[in-house]
């Protein structure tokens, strides 16, 4: 039987202590310090992971990403048996990229030997802000210290390779604050920012500090300024805007979000993590399926194995997510690949759109794709394409 082309995610759902505004799965240490927790997930991501190679028929996938939660809290020992057992699985990316997400606080010279022997070629780091008052009032844990230490042997094992996530917009960090933070982020060499607009999710202590007034964060207007600004920071240093939120080189781009941008196969593995599979079926029918593992940490370590949501993907689904993923990328998404899946050319379910949108000027001249000033309301965008969608349904039959 022929293999599958995929990447692979791994989510390791392990922090310190959870940041204010995060809304990822993930554990704070004090329900998993101890009693061997950390030794028995990695027995069960091994479990999954060799599962899942195996039963979709992915061998040496096209990337890879350990993600979090914070994997570098794993340890160089117990990281070095994941990485070991991803070589000898087929699980380790022969020739593509393979990232690893790194805290500050957990980086230190035997993590990043152990990701370099490992075939790591890629180290994610969140920073975040340098500005003390900020990351007090986001609840991010580490001090501006630790933060420049991680940032400088990061920057000597994985000069050039490794990319830093900024947020913009958090409380008391005005315009100044951020540029600061991207000028001094800068001097340690990332191949890529990701530079995030703060967002405030339900559930959050961010949230409830921000409806009980403890905190005050600046209005729509002047959060997008502030992101702006920013933006601008970025690419007049030579970092220019390749997705809604990430900026770099072309040569230094993420490939493994690449392929969730444009509609690639993956698999994933941990605790919340979901991998979508698309056949393209032939005649125009692709058909997809999402596997999302429970977010439950302590499902995932029982005998019995962790819950697993299967859904199938219809074509007018797929289609949808194309858009959604696909626009966000300053390419645009793969107009070859989605009239190859879908059996018609993109333009014919959103021309009208694309037209209205290329005569303001806010798409790439001669491509598929929006430009830095219509990314910038790619909602609005997104929501008259599924109109002509929507519209465009009963000629599809
Ligand atoms: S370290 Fe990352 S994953 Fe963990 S709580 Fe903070 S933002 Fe969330």
């Amino acid at each position: 039987m022929k293999l599958v082309t995929a990447s692979l995610y791994i989510h390791v759902p392990f922090c310190k202590k959870k940041c204010d505004y995060c809304d990822f799965y993930s554990v704070p240490e004090g329900d998993w310090a101890g009693g061997g927790l950390l030794d028995r997930f990695v027995d069960a991501l091994r479990a999954d992971i060799g599962g899942q190679l195996a039963g979709f028929r992915v061998s040496e996938p096209a990337s890879v990403y350990i993600g979090g939660g914070t994997p570098s809290l794993l340890g160089p020992g117990r990281l070095k048996t994941l990485l070991e057992f991803l070589e000898a699985a087929g699980g380790r990316p022969l020739n593509g990229e393979f990232t690893v997400e790194a805290n500050p606080e957990s980086v230190d010279e035997a993590f990043l030997r152990a990701c370099l022997e490992g075939g790591v070629t890629r180290i994610s780091c969140g920073v975040q802000s340098f500005n003390k008052e900020a990351r007090r009032a986001a609840g991010r844990r580490g001090g501006i210290e630790r933060l420049g230490a991680a940032l400088a042997l990061l920057g000597e094992a994985y000069g050039g390779a490794f990319s830093a996530d900024l947020i913009s917009g958090l409380p008391g960090a005005g315009e100044s604050v951020l540029l600061r933070d991207i000028e001094t982020l800068l001097r340690y060499g990332p191949a890529q920012v990701s530079l995030y607009d703060l967002s405030v999710e339900e559930n959050t202590p961010l949230y409830r500090n921000v409806a009980a007034s403890k905190l005050s964060l600046p209005q729509a207007d002047e959060a997008a300024r502030i992101w702006i600004a920013g933006r601008d920071f970025l690419e007049a240093a030579g970092y220019p805007q390749y997705e809604v939120s990430a900026f770099a080189p072309e040569g230094k781009r993420s490939a493994h979000n690449i392929v969730y941008w444009r509609m690639g196969n993956w698999l994933g593995a941990g605790p919340s993590a979901s991998g979508t599979l698309i056949r393209d079926g032939g005649g125009g029918e692709a058909r997809g399926l999402r596997r999302t593992v429970a977010a439950d940490l302590r499902g995932y370590l029982s005998e019995d194995g962790p819950e697993v949501l299967v859904e199938e993907l219809d074509r007018d689904t797929l289609i949808r997510e194309s858009f959604l993923m696909g626009f966000r990328y300053i390419e645009g998404p793969d107009t070859a690949l989605f009239q190859k899946r879908f059996g018609c050319p993109i333009e014919s379910l959103a021309g009208e759109t694309f037209s209205r949108w290329r005569e303001h000027g806010k798409m790439r001249d001669g491509l598929c794709a929006l430009n830095r000033e219509g990314l910038l309301m790619l909602n609005k965008f997104l929501t008259e394409c599924f109109i002509d969608i929507d519209r465009s349904a009963p000629r599809r039959g």
